[in-house]
């Protein structure tokens, strides 16, 4: 037997489902999930020898790719001044005013420890700097797990939507409203109805948890002005895209305000970190100054925070976005070059260094268009590639990362492993 088939055995008798968070679990793809021993760069071993180039990143955070020696050195280093004190610490008033410096719309920042401390915050702040209750969010958009943000599209956008986990309040669902991603004439519907009662718009930018869905023309800026007219406190969720696409966040790329963003995986160079950050007005209603009540034990770990700042030094020392970018571009080329000289019907979606093989025709524009792909050839795809040492995000549903430290070989050699693999499905 293999050692991962005994390792997955073990976990499941002691582990819900074997696994530390669902989708590591391979439901989506089936089989057996892999183990890994360690990684390097562009590519991860697995506990049973095979070396396998790695487009998934721990799910965003390994721009850098694994194991990078600044970053190795900087957690050290850390660690060898202790691990955590739960008291203050010179780095993280730099790494807050880093983010500051980098992303003008930050007056200030929280160090959390997740993407879902970072996003519960926002909506608490939200509510609390509006006095109203709603929350918007859009289907296909995920913003981690806490209760409020557990919900998708009910059949009526102006009632709440529907529970997506069990054991969420029923209260949360309503007041959870939820639109389609790209519609600017559904979400300005539900502001005219309910526009009162909105305390949050809350949006990933580029949408990466229904595979990645950049938004189209005008829809950030309508959400913007949407947000100023009625009121509501417009939030980008940019823990996928903050310093994904350049060093800063997606929002001040495109030159589009919110007023609070959500940051986390790349900023903590693969340690667990999460950060709220915004308007200063905003900002302070946070204890100790303000009654909003957000704590830590951990948060602004010393060893996190020297992982993040690493990693930003090395982002703007030596800005891999171009590259990354361009070696995406190839990759998605070929892919679908590869698509059309074999019968599946695969259309590769690809911004900066992010991607997203959609099994379908059309480009995807929201959860809808997602969905009608072939989650079926995806999996198929998906085994196939994993066969031939190259591990994608094991679900249709989610995005890819070119990081720095994949080659232009390795872009070559995925696109012809693919190419063989899709030969075979076909
Ligand atoms: N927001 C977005 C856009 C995410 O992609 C994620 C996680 N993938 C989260 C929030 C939640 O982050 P975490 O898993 O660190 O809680």
């Amino acid at each position: 037997m293999k050692q991962a088939e005994s390792l997955y055995q073990r976990a499941c008798r002691v582990i819900p489902g074997g696994v530390n968070s669902p989708v590591r679990a391979f439901q989506a793809v089936g089989g057996n999930p892999v183990y890994i021993a360690s990684g390097r760069g562009a590519t991860m071993l697995t506990v049973d020898g095979q070396t396998v180039v790695d487009f998934c990143g721990s799910w965003g955070p390994l721009i850098l790719g694994h194991a990078h020696p600044k970053v190795v050195g900087a957690v050290k280093e850390a660690a060898e001044r202790g691990t955590s004190f739960g008291t203050n610490t010179p780095r993280e008033v730099e790494l807050a005013e880093l983010l500051c410096r980098l992303v003008p719309s930050l007056d200030r920042v929280r160090l959390v420890n997740s993407g879902t401390e970072a996003t519960m915050t926002a909506l608490r702040l939200a509510r609390a700097a509006t006095g109203r209750q709603r929350i918007v969010k859009f289907d296909g958009c995920y913003h981690g797990h806490s209760d409020g943000l557990l919900v998708s599209a009910g059949s009526g956008l102006l009632t709440g939507g529907i529970l997506s986990s069990a054991g969420v309040p029923a209260a949360a669902a309503g007041d959870t409203l939820v639109a389609p991603y790209n519609d600017l004439s559904a979400i300005r519907g539900i502001c005219e109805a309910q526009g009162p009662e909105i305390a949050g718009i809350i949006v990933e930018p580029i949408a990466g948890n229904m595979g990645v869905v950049p938004p189209e023309a005008g829809f950030l800026q309508g959400l913007r002005e949407l947000a100023d007219a009625h009121g509501a406190v417009l939030i980008f969720d940019e823990v996928i895209s903050g310093f994904r696409l350049g060093p800063t966040t997606y929002g001040r790329l495109i030159g589009i305000r919110p007023d609070l963003t959500c940051l986390g995986k790349i900023i903590g160079g693969g340690m667990p970190i999460g950060a709220v950050g915004g308007r200063g007005d905003i900002m302070d209603l946070l204890a100790p100054l303000g009654n909003v009540y957000q704590a830590g034990t951990l948060s602004g770990n010393p060893v996190a925070v020297a992982a993040g700042l690493a990693t930003l030094h090395v982002l703007l020392e030596d800005p891999p976005y171009d590259r990354m970018a361009e070696r995406a571009r190839c990759l998605a080329e070929g892919l679908n070059a590869a698509a059309r000289a074999s019968s599946v019907r695969l259309h590769c979606a690809v911004t900066g260094g992010m991607f997203t093989p959609f099994f379908g025709d059309a480009p995807v524009r929201n959860l809808a268009g997602a969905k009608a792909c072939s989650a079926e050839s995806h999996a198929r795809f998906f085994h196939e590639m994993l066969d031939r040492g190259f591990y994608l995000p094991p679900s249709q549903f989610e995005t890819a990362f070119v990081s720095a430290a994949h080659t232009a070989e390795h872009i070559e050699a995925f696109v012809s492993a693919a190419a063989e693999a899709l030969k075979r499905m076909g």
